[in-house]
């Protein structure tokens, strides 16, 4: 059974959200599907929470009904079937939102209350278009990410409980899954102890997906965004960067956590104990090879890639491979564990920097 992840610039319209139909279709075995917020959402979500805490509900409510606006809109080019559930839920958050608009002291809690917003939506009319699409062919069931990721209460950057959430989804999840049920859920969003809505830390969409897939026990991710798997470099910034087929968890957890944007650094973490593979790949192209990691891999690279972090008047480099050791490099070497190597570079524009460092160590 395989969980599946989309990404927010894969549902960021109904055109978009419809090529992740495409690709639920033609996944066989496919049983949960994990819906990011659509795109740029929750950097919006986290405006309104901020004018709230400037006292401003002018701003506030107008950054609101912009977002209700756009999703609206989503909703009527999705079709006719979507706006009176969506209206169901539009109401239920306006009175959460109508409340907090009270409290005189907000915090953490209340930003990840406002922040959970992003996902409800999108999964929602994933759901719908979904149960529209399948009609009586499959069941296809919306099932809240507050009912099953389990946390701590460190709102912002909550961590996961894996016993509980084991325990809750398996309660969840199970017999449909047998009898052939398709799930949509959240990314990114849980619940701690007392119920409250907690958050896993930005991006942390991918996260939600392998805590489900290793608590279900499931045989693969994937992980659907806008770039057709792991690269060398970052392929915006470096056009002859090479995409990876293959990856250990090590080697892509190193890469995540050294700037590679492509996934959540906790992500792997969960999939170590039973070995799931996961597979990177880009919606608009399903068919493409994307990049899988694993716990092991066939053909080992010695040099893997190479990341950029910035800092104020730099950059971080992280080189990552095995081979590292046997660079000569001569700057200010920051960090360094068994597959990998930082080093600090001063001064200059930062792609070009990336570019050159590229250049003379990859190609
Ligand atoms: N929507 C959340 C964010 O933008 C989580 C995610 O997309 O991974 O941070
Ligand atoms: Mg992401």
């Amino acid at each position: 059974m395989i969980v599946a992840k989309f990404g927010g610039s894969s549902v960021k319209d109904a055109s978009a959200m419809r090529s992740c139909v495409k690709v639920v279709k033609t996944t066989p075995g496919l049983g949960v599907v994990i819906i990011s917020a659509t795109y740029n959402t929750t950097n919006e979500l986290e405006k309104l929470y901020s004018s709230l805490v400037q006292g401003d509900l002018t701003a506030a409510n107008s950054q609101w009904v912009q977002i209700q606006e756009r999703h609206l809109k989503m909703g009527q080019e999705l079709g006719e079937y979507c706006l009176g559930p969506f209206q169901v839920l539009m109401d239920s958050l306006n009175f959460k939102l109508k409340e907090i608009f009270t409290v005189k002291e907000l915090g953490s809690r209340h930003r990840d209350l406002i922040l959970s917003f992003g996902e409800q939506i999108s999964s929602l009319l994933f759901q719908l278009i979904l149960k529209e699409e399948f009609k009586s062919e499959r069941e296809v069931h919306l099932v809240p990410a507050t009912s099953f990721i389990k946390t701590d209460s460190s709102f912002g950057l909550a961590i996961p409980k894996p016993e509980s959430i084991k325990l809750y989804s398996e309660g969840l999840f199970r017999e449909g899954l047998r009898n052939g049920h398709l799930f949509v859920t959240q990314g990114f969003i849980g619940s701690d102890g007392n119920d409250q809505v907690t958050t896993l830390g930005r991006e942390g969409s991918d996260y939600s997906a392998t805590l489900l897939a290793a608590a279900i026990n499931a045989s693969e991710v994937h992980i659907w965004t806008d770039v057709d798997g792991i690269y060398s470099a970052d392929p915006n910034i470096i056009k002859t960067a090479k995409k990876l087929k293959e990856l250990t968890y090590d080697e892509a957890t190193v890469l995540a956590s050294a700037g590679a944007k492509v996934l959540f650094p906790k992500t792997l973490a969960p999939l170590r104990d039973q070995g799931i593979p996961l597979r990177v790949g880009k919606t608009e192209n399903p068919t493409g090879e994307g990049t899988w990691i694993r716990s092991s891999v066939e053909n080992p690279n010695d040099l893997i890639g190479i990341t950029a972090k910035e800092r104020s008047d730099g950059l971080i480099l992280t080189l990552v491979g095995k081979g590292v050791y046997n660079l000569d490099i001569e700057h200010s070497e920051i960090d360094r564990g068994d597959i990998f190597r930082s080093f600090y570079h001063q001064g200059g524009e930062n792609e070009e920097i990336l570019g050159l460092w590229y250049k003379r160590y990859f190609s």
